[in-house]
């Protein structure tokens, strides 16, 4: 799902945040990658990235593109996922949350809790298991 002027705008502020917090500047690279995945459908390459960055920044490697992407990653700015493929997605929305691939297209797609995906953590807990964290990919087809 692709987000809204009004979120993109709000999700920037929380970029220059993380940044200062961070003790790093806001340079126009950071910006224009971070840009690029805000106005994404929210999962894409490295290569994804860079090709879209390029359109109004040529000079822009793939190898800095790449940097810049593990910086945001660092912060906690944006999240990354690696498929069963192996293939590296960078995620706008940061943070553990599930996902559903289609196996048709190869799409990601974020579930939130109106999904009703949920996982009992509690039973692992039980168990003896000190759960820091959780990620559900589903996978499946959607319908037409
Ligand atoms: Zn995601």
């Amino acid at each position: 799902m692709k987000l809204d002027a009004r979120q993109i705008e709000t999700r920037t502020q929380e970029l220059y945040e993380k940044l200062r917090a961070a003790g790093l500047k806001v340079t126009l690279q950071r910006l224009a990658v971070y840009r690029v995945l805000l106005q994404s459908h929210g999962h894409l390459t490295a290569e994804q990235v860079h090709q879209a960055v390029a359109r109004d920044n040529p000079a822009l490697s793939l190898s800095t593109v790449y940097n810049v992407l593990e910086t945001l990653v660092k912060i906690g700015a944006i999240g990354e996922i690696t498929t069963d493929g192996g293939t590296k997605l960078f995620d706008r929305t940061p943070g553990d949350h599930h996902h559903f691939i289609d196996t048709e297209t190869g799409e990601v797609i974020d579930l939130d809790d109106s999904a009703g995906v949920k996982l009992d953590l509690n039973a692992l807990a039980r168990r003896g298991f000190a759960v820091e964290g959780a990620k559900l990919t589903v996978y499946g087809r959607r319908k037409k």
